[in-house]
């Protein structure tokens, strides 16, 4: 009979009571997730690469940045990043500091900034908004910093480049606060800045983290000196200085907000840091802080109520598929975010979309344009899966059950084009491609109902993912197209009635097209249009993105 019984245990029963409770909730609790977001400059690379030095995970300051002169390229990907002196891969950095294991997201910037940017942050637990002391809020910051309020998401601020001259402290916390809606909670604050940088003063302890160097190989261990010790930082820091960053400091101690650890993992309150990356200086105190507040993974909605990361059953969704990153295999990948439980090799997973079950092989971590294989990963890790041609953006993996995660949005494209090819033969075949890559997340799909026949709209986020899509379309469907740009700069969704649209189309001439999804949106040519149309059909409610549907 023993031995019969022994039959009825299902491999996935045996699995689960294998797994050590103890062991999953300290490895879950353990690891931060998060991302970087920021506009190009403000140091986000200088950033990474001094975290990835105190974790030990390079040796050499630098190696980040060879990521970006691309000099190791290996594949067609890579032949494309090249040419465009890009990077399309996205990457997950792991370091460990003290017993913590960090995730660090790396959300493509520059000319390469996309949807998967966007996408990347669903995957991220927390984000860190570096802010050039100089230039304060720009545009890509605004952009990236609406998705994570969205996502409600906690954010710290890390003020950068202080070893320059800066705009005065108070008057950056004051534009964070306005431009972006989010309360600030300085945890350090800045003696003078460029030339007379001589520190922060952190404010917890009260005491003078001291800048002395410039040194930006090693890191500048900072000379930390009580500001009781009233001779000690006198004889360091002129008397003016130090007044001025202490009356800037009372300000914000009477006027400023109180913190609220509630409002800060809702997204509300970011607690602010001052330092410059380059000379590694403040990054230390900001990574130790970072870990001490930043939450563990958290649990995340889906159509059967929320999943606790320590879940025993395995549990993930897909955020981005990188296709043809080995042009040996012409293979994808599907970057994974584990929600609960533990990964290993041979599980058994449903895909509830397709209510399909699989089975996973070994897990893929890729370090820049590294990967290698692990044993074994657990909720808040990503990892990569090879993609057979199944996946689409946003797929639930799940083992033991059938829910899925609440869904990845689209977020509003700024660059519109219909697609052309000189080939009437390829036709259909370019039509098979576009729907595919569409469903992928190349890029977005748009069709006019209103002009019968009329091509379908191709809408991005930025440009490169138009290059990505001619690059995918050649090379897997062997179809050579032209892009048209369309003269749109903004689409917003709606949740507007037909009869609605159709009134406020007769009253403004806007364009109205419809989504994959059938969600309607508004195409605007330029910010003017679209500010006309919001005082004109101020009972319509305008979207950025298609979750707030
Ligand atoms: P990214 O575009 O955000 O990745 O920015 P990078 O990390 O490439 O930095 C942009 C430029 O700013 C580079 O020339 C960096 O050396 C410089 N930079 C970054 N951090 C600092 C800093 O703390 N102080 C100064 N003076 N320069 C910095």
């Amino acid at each position: 009979l023993a031995k019969s019984s022994h039959f009825l245990v299902s491999p996935k029963e045996k699995r689960m009571s294998s797994i050590d409770k103890n062991l999953l909730s300290s490895e879950v609790n353990r690891r931060r997730t998060f991302a970087i977001i920021s506009h190009p400059d403000a140091g986000k690379t200088t950033m990474t690469e001094k975290l990835l030095l105190l974790g030990g995970a390079i040796r050499l300051a630098g190696s980040v940045k060879a990521k970006k002169s691309k000099k190791f390229a290996t594949s067609d990907w890579m032949e494309l990043e090249k040419q465009r002196g890009i990077s399309v891969s996205t990457s997950v950095m792991n370091f460990e500091y003290r017993n913590f294991i960090c995730n660090l997201l790396d959300t493509p910037g520059h000319q390469d900034f996309s949807e998967d940017t966007y996408r990347t942050l669903a995957a991220a637990d927390a984000a860190i908004m570096l802010i050039d002391a100089a230039k304060g809020v720009e545009p890509q910051t605004i952009k990236l910093f609406e998705v994570c309020k969205l996502r409600g998401i906690p954010i710290f601020t890390f003020v950068n480049k202080l070893d320059r001259e800066s705009r005065d402290p108070l008057d950056l916390m004051h534009e964070i606060e306005s431009v972006l809606g989010i309360a600030t909670y300085p945890m350090s604050w800045p003696v003078s800045s460029g030339e007379r940088f001589r520190g922060i003063i952190e404010r917890e302890t009260r005491s003078l983290h001291f800048f002395e160097g410039r040194n930006t190989t090693t890191e500048t261990v900072a000379k930390i000196i009580p500001l009781e010790n009233k001779e000690e930082i006198s004889a360091l820091v002129p008397e003016d200085l130090l007044t001025e960053a202490l009356d800037g400091l009372d300000m914000v101690e009477m006027a400023g907000d109180e913190f609220s650890s509630e409002r800060f993992l809702r997204g509300e309150l970011s607690p602010v840091f001052f330092g410059a990356a380059m000379t590694n200086f403040g990054v230390r105190l900001f990574l130790e802080k970072f870990l001490e507040m930043s939450p563990s993974p958290s649990a995340k909605g889906s159509n059967q109520g929320k999943i606790e990361p320590l879940s025993p059953n395995f549990s993930g969704f897909i955020f981005k598929i990188q296709a043809n990153m080995d042009p040996k295999h012409r293979d994808r990948i599907a970057f994974l975010r584990i929600v609960s439980g533990v990964y290993e090799a041979g599980i058994n997973v449903t895909i509830p979309r397709l209510n399909r079950e699989i089975r996973l092989t070994q897990p893929q971590q890729f370090f820049a344009q590294d990967r290698s294989t692990l044993d074994k990963a657990y909720a808040g890790d990503v990892v990569g899966i090879y993609d057979p041609g199944i996946f689409t953006i946003g797929d639930s993996l799940v083992e033991g059950g059938s829910f899925s995660f609440e869904g990845i949005p689209s977020f509003a494209p700024e660059n519109f084009a219909v697609v052309r090819t000189s080939s009437a033969l390829k036709r259909k075949q370019l039509f098979k491609g576009l729907v595919q890559l569409c469903q992928e997340g190349t890029v977005q799909m748009f069709v006019d109902e209103t002009r019968a026949a009329s091509d379908p709209i191709l809408a991005a986020v930025g440009s490169l993912q138009f290059d990505v899509l001619l690059f995918r379309l050649k090379n897997e469907y062997n179809v050579d197209c032209v892009l048209d740009s369309l003269a749109f700069k903004h689409a917003r969704w709606t949740n507007a009635s037909s009869e609605e649209i159709a009134e406020a189309k007769a009253a403004t001439d806007v364009v109205s097209v419809r989504d994959m999804q059938g969600c309607s949106l508004f195409l605007f040519k330029n910010d003017f249009t679209l500010s006309y149309f919001q005082e004109k059909c101020n009972n319509i409610k305008l979207f950025r993105s298609n979750s707030s549907l």
